[in-house]
């Protein structure tokens, strides 16, 4: 299937032969303090990409950040557990130069041979890396004749390896990882099958009132969970008790909601919540209404109404965007409204359902139901500029 705005997938690029930078996000959790790494599904993500280039015989540079180095060389974020563990999984030998440009970068890349893969050092261990700095990305750009990005999850930084150095490559083209997010979040934005219904949640306004603002140009309606939702319940003269509430953010609620209704868009709060006094496994929990929640409780989790009412909604939706727990769903007790969100996506054949969001992508797969939705973005500050419609700097740079 061609990509908008005539962005070649890596498919249509001629690696045969050819230095190919592609630039992945191998920014994997470690266990801590070991340099164990915890979860290496962003290394098997791009595995349908690196495949496609070593069947070809392509030269294959990696190019990616691990951490937040800011500029310096920190050994305990370098990248040598993570290309051993991509050499263990392709079983092949892969090099990893000394660092992310340089002398050494250059030998590495200079000895690949037809099919092989050298991995540069971590990229933020130059300051010019995030400083997308002219210089920086000409050096990338000379390790390679081809660039794939296949990092979706950095494509909303302009940095030298997103940005920067694609314009000194002669050709470019999205991974496979790349061009499924670019190919789902933007029929997000096209013509879209309505109702198209906006699930937001998780821990804070702040983070996320840019892409609440946007979806009111977008959607039919709106439906707020989690500790998200605390600030609009307060902001609606409703006491919280201990809940987790964004005092200094009341007056963007207050705005929001009023500027929901003069668009026509429904905002869907929780009637009822699950609270507690503690998140401790052995304290009590209960369902109350979201006008009576006891001064010395947190609200954790939306109710048992809440969660028919979210149902109904979401059933019948046609278009579903979700972002965000309803709940504290790393806790059994509080996981309940997260899951049964998740299921009415799962539920609903007949929409186009996408979720995005680091948690969001967690609580999904910990409700066993990813592979039921359309589609569920690698990406989170990433999927959601998607969504609200703005021009993401690594995808503007793979345009012709
Ligand atoms: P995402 O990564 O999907 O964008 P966020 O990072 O915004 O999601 O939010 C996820 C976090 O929000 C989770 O750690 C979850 O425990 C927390 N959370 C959700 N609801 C509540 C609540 N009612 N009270 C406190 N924390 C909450
Ligand atoms: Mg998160």
């Amino acid at each position: 299937m061609p990509l908008p705005s005539g962005i070649k997938h890596v498919e249509e690029l001629p690696v045969e032969g050819k230095r190919v930078f592609v630039r992945v996000d191998y920014n994997v959790p470690f266990e801590k303090g070991t340099k164990k790494i915890s979860d290496d599904a962003r290394i098997q993500a791009t595995l349908p990409t690196l495949r496609h280039l070593i069947d070809r015989g392509a030269r294959i540079v990696l190019g990616s950040h691990l951490g937040r180095p800011d500029g310096q060389v920190k050994p305990e974020l370098s990248l040598e557990p993570v290309a051993a563990r991509l050499a263990e999984i392709l079983q092949i030998d892969i090099a990893l130069a000394d660092e992310p440009a340089g002398d050494g970068a250059r030998k590495v890349v200079s000895d690949l041979r037809d099919g092989q893969i050298a991995m540069l050092e971590n990229l933020r261990f130059s300051p010019g890396e995030e400083a997308n700095d002219e210089a920086f990305a000409r050096q990338l750009a000379s390790y390679a004749d081809i660039y794939v990005n296949d990092a979706f999850g950095t494509a909303h930084r302009a940095h030298a390896s997103t940005a920067g150095m694609v314009k000194f490559v002669g050709e470019k083209g999205a991974g496979f990882v790349m061009a499924k997010e670019i190919d789902f979040l933007s029929r997000l934005l096209g013509d879209i099958d309505r109702p198209y219904v906006a699930v937001l949640g998780g821990s804070k306004v702040s983070d996320k009132i840019e892409v609440l603002d946007a979806l009111l140009d977008r959607v039919n309606a709106i439906v707020i969970g989690g500790a998200m939702a605390n600030t609009f319940l307060e902001a609606q003269g409703k006491s919280l008790g201990k809940s987790k509430v964004e005092r200094e953010r009341l007056p963007n609620a207050r705005n929001f909601l009023r500027k929901a209704s003069e668009k026509n868009v429904t905002v869907y709060l929780p009637t009822d919540v699950i609270v507690s006094t503690s998140l401790d496994d052995d304290t009590g929990s209960k369902v109350v209404s979201a006008d009576q929640i006891p001064a010395e409780s947190m609200a954790l989790d939306i109710g048992p109404g809440t969660i028919e009412t979210f149902k109904k909604v979401l059933g019948a939706a046609r278009t579903v965007f979700w972002n965000g727990p309803m709940g504290v769903f790393e806790k059994p007790k509080f996981a309940g409204g997260t899951n049964a969100i998740a299921r009415a996506l799962a539920d609903n054949k007949l929409a186009l359902t996408v979720v995005g969001g680091g948690d969001s992508a967690a609580a999904i797969a910990q409700a066993g139901l990813a592979d039921r939705v359309s589609h569920v973005s690698t990406g989170g500050g990433a999927s959601l500029e998607f969504v609200q419609g703005l021009d993401l700097p690594g995808i503007a740079a793979l345009r012709p």
